[in-house]
């Protein structure tokens, strides 16, 4: 049933004790929820959002960010029924088993639990995200020697499936689940002993609402990866720091994916795909002591160049300085490593000359320094905001410069075409120097509640339970140990089926 917990009505139908309350309806939430549900367990789903996009309710994710460029806070979510699945691309991937485990060259990586405790839910998640191979999957022409560094992979596309839209009428029809809209977690209450929450206090909007409480036998924050960390950090009446923070280990080690193009690739056929995926192979990785990165190569009809600007180009590029001058004069950079008249008169016939670009998506380090802290200044419900500071480290820039570079001896040694490669991309700092426009965003928060057995190194353990607390559970890319190179719903998907059949047991 939908209740809309802004009427007294709404309300009382939370007045009753729940087996499970899910707070927060994305991706995870939701699948929590039915899956919970399938199980005979009887679930209250409290989504701060409505069942529609409201300026009140994005205006709680607003924050501040402090470090490297990141896109508004609130522009990088969806606070409503659905989550930011409303938003999402649908690009996904499973975890390797070799992308769980430690990385030395990445201190503090590795899951406690492997791909063989995500695998048996990998069928449920395909129906429930419709999933479909991305591309073009058809196995390459030329298997590509292992010897050569890079292997090809293949994602699968969701539609991509809209959680708010597919789900809505499953829950609200579900007779064991009440969901709730415009319910606000703004705090959680603990027994004496600080072992475990007793409630969940809820508001809606109106500055008067004295909210209302919820009662289960188990919590599952499901809020995403900028707000389970906010909010743990924010419930600190009881306990200094706040909840689960025991090891001041909330908030930190955000990360989210660096992308960014780093070239253009004159190719000497058009590919049988239109995108295709490179991966560094294990061995790569042991010897140049890299992280995880995919390249995406996109073969392209290029728009033919104009004759007049290209021309510019070339003359000015060839003055000392050039770049320089040009910059000073007009404002504009010239970037002198693309274009030029050659580059013109390819581009006049792009069948015969097919162009490709290059896109990095680059799994970032495990930086303790990279966090969610809070900052002073405090939403309509008395919260204090959410202020990033996202880091980046020195391996972070040498895996995205050194694979681009081998990446583009591997496409020329196998006669694939050469690539043209950025400055950016050769910089001593590429992220530093390709931000902030040329930046794409992952949009995807991580690791900022992450799993280890070790409440010294985690948050939650390998059953996705807050450290210290027995009734208190995490969904959501904030529990990913490590971020690895992949899109995170697939994995936030499988997650939560598995947290599910972990509570109903
Ligand atoms: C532009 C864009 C493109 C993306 N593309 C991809 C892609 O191609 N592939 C991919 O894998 N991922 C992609 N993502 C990421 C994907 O959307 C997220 O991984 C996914 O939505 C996370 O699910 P979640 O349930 O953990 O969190 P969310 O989807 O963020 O859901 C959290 C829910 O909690 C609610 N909530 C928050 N605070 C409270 C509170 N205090 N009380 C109650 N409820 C609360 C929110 O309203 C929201 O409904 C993309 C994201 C964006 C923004």
């Amino acid at each position: 049933m939908l209740h809309d917990v802004e009427t007294p009505e709404g309300r009382a139908a939370f007045a009753r004790p729940f087996d499970v309350c899910v707070i927060g309806a994305g991706p995870a939430g939701i699948t929590l929820a039915r899956r919970l549900a399938a199980r005979g367990l009887a679930v209250a789903l409290m989504e701060g959002g409505g069942l529609e996009w409201s300026e009140e309710s994005q205006d709680i994710a607003v924050g501040e960010s402090v470090g490297l460029t990141y896109p508004d806070l609130d522009a990088a979510r969806v606070r409503a029924f659905g989550g930011s699945s409303g938003h999402w691309n649908g690009l996904c991937r499973a975890f390797e088993a070799a992308d769980m485990r430690p990385r030395p060259q990445n201190p503090s990586s590795g899951w406690p639990i492997g791909r063989e405790d995500l695998d048996p839910y990998q069928a449920e998640v395909a129906e429930i995200l419709d999933l479909v191979p991305a591309y073009d999957d058809a196995a390459p022409a030329t298997p590509i020697p292992p010897e050569d560094g890079f292997e090809q992979v293949w994602y699968l596309r969701s539609a991509p499936t809209r959680f708010g839209e597919k789900y809505l009428d499953e829950i609200t029809s579900a007779p064991r689940i009440a969901l709730g809209v415009h319910a606000n977690l703004v705090d959680l209450r603990l027994d004496d002993g600080l072992t475990s929450v007793t409630r969940a206090v809820f508001r809606a909007y109106g500055a008067a609402d004295p909210g209302f409480t919820v009662t289960a036998q188990s919590y599952c924050l499901c809020t995403g990866g900028f707000e389970n960390p906010r909010l743990l950090l924010n419930f600190d009446s009881q306990i200094p720091g706040g909840i689960g923070n025991q090891n001041d280990l909330v908030g930190r080690f955000f990360c989210d994916h660096l992308r960014m193009e780093v070239g253009e690739v004159i190719m000497s056929a058009v590919p049988e795909a239109e995108v295709r995926f490179f991966t560094p192979t294990e061995d790569f990785l042991a010897e140049r002591q890299t992280l995880k990165i995919v390249l995406h190569l996109d073969y392209y009809r290029r728009k033919p160049l104009s004759l007049p600007k290209e021309l510019a180009r070339s003359v000015q590029c060839t003055l000392p300085f050039g770049e320089r001058l040009a910059e000073a004069v007009t404002g504009d950079v010239l970037h002198c490593d693309r274009g030029g008249v050659e580059d013109w008169l390819a581009s006049r016939d792009p069948e015969a000359n097919p162009w490709g670009r290059v896109v990095v998506n680059s799994e970032p380090a495990l930086n303790p320094e990279s966090r969610i802290t809070l900052s002073d200044a405090r939403d309509a419900l008395g919260l204090r905001r959410t202020r990033l500071d996202w880091r980046t480290l020195p391996i972070d820039d040498r895996t995205i410069r050194e694979s681009t570079l081998a990446f583009a001896g591997h496409l020329a040694d196998r006669g694939e075409g050469r690539m043209r490669l950025y400055d950016t991309a050769l910089a001593e700092q590429p992220i530093r120097a390709t931000e902030p426009e040329q930046r794409l965003n992952g949009w995807h928060q991580m690791c900022t509640t992450r799993m280890s057995d070790d409440p010294k190194t985690g948050v939650v353990d390998r059953n996705c339970r807050v450290h210290g607390l027995a009734n208190l559970y995490i969904g959501g890319s904030s529990v990913f140990s490590t971020p690895g190179f992949q899109n995170p719903t697939y994995t936030i998907v499988q997650l939560a089926l598995r947290l599910a059949d972990h509570l109903a047991a």
